[in-house]
């Protein structure tokens, strides 16, 4: 039985589904995923939830100073013992749904990457969080369910491509690095998951204007699922038919299509089209 494992047992502590804990305990595994993860020594690491800590000690082998920030209270006695010794370690308590994220990683060398075997009740809006906080990342590595991996790397018409994947492509290259099987995890989760390595691009995918129309416009071609992108841009953006028609054609687009089918590039001129749309009416 791997270290962390015995020590969870002998701590008596009960794991809790309600924050997520399906905690990995093979040591080859973890060391794999670390690889994947593709730490440096010159680089530093924020870990979310580092439960017992079996994939912090292997992260802390690797990078140059990791911070972990868990949520259950319970295991930071346990990690702190665990952890002792070890000088380019630190450990914060704390929701990373709420902490602020700007002024605890304010000591991590930047770019940084988040590495995690994350709970998967938090996933998309961790991921959206992460996303948009602003700050200078270098990579996600991230332990998510195999339904939202495929999610995540879906293309234009595929049932899984909507907000959370052009969001993901946008501003990532993603790749799946491995499907993890349910039974490698304890208690093992209902489904198979799969760690997928996002690093972040140096520019976005598609070159838009106005940032805040892009995400307003994808906001538009998913809300509506089987009705048409015209349709999709009344009920959004509160168009008339006549403004939305005119949107489409301005952008190049087939009036009939529908917002799930279009690609990064096509949202990107209906985009573009929007902003230029408000300009020409705030003159
Ligand atoms: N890293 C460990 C491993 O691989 O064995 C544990 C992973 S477990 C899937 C998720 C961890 O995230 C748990 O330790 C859980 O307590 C912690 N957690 C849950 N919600 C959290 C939150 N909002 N902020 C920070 N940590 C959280």
């Amino acid at each position: 039985m791997s270290k962390t494992k015995e020590r969870i047992r002998e701590s008596n502590l009960r794991y809790r589904q309600s924050l997520g804990q399906n905690f990995l305990y093979d040591e080859d595994l973890l060391a794999t995923l670390v690889a994947d993860a593709g730490v440096g020594p010159e680089e530093d690491v924020l870990e979310i939830g580092p439960g017992a800590g079996s994939l912090t000690a292997p992260l802390c082998d690797a990078a140059h100073h990791v911070l972990s920030l868990e949520l259950d209270e319970r295991l930071i006695p346990l990690l702190e013992a665990f952890m002792a010794g070890r000088e380019n370690f630190s450990l914060l308590q704390g929701d990373v749904m709420t902490a602020n994220l700007a002024e605890i990683t304010g000591n991590l060398r930047r770019p940084f990457a988040v590495v995690a075997n994350i709970p998967y009740y938090i996933t998309t809006p961790l991921i959206t969080r992460l996303l948009t906080c602003g700050l200078p990342l270098s990579r996600l590595a991230l332990m998510v369910q195999k339904e939202v991996a495929e999610k995540i790397l879906s293309h234009p018409g595929e049932e899984g491509w909507g907000p959370l994947a052009v969001r993901c492509q946008y501003q990532c290259d993603p790749y799946l690095a491995r499907i993890v099987p349910a039974a490698c995890f304890t208690p093992p989760p209902k489904v198979d998951s799969a760690f997928l390595v996002m690093p972040l691009r140096q520019e976005p995918a598609v070159r838009v204007r106005e940032e805040k129309d892009f995400f307003q416009i994808v906001t538009a071609a998913f809300a509506l699922r089987r009705k048409t992108m015209t349709n999709g841009l009344c009920a959004s953006l509160h168009l008339n038919r006549e403004e939305a028609l005119a949107l489409m054609g301005r952008a190049g687009l087939d009036e009939k299509i529908r917002g799930e089918r279009l690609t990064l590039e096509e949202l990107a001129r209906l985009s573009d089209a929007w902003t230029e749309m408000k300009e020409e009416k705030d003159k």
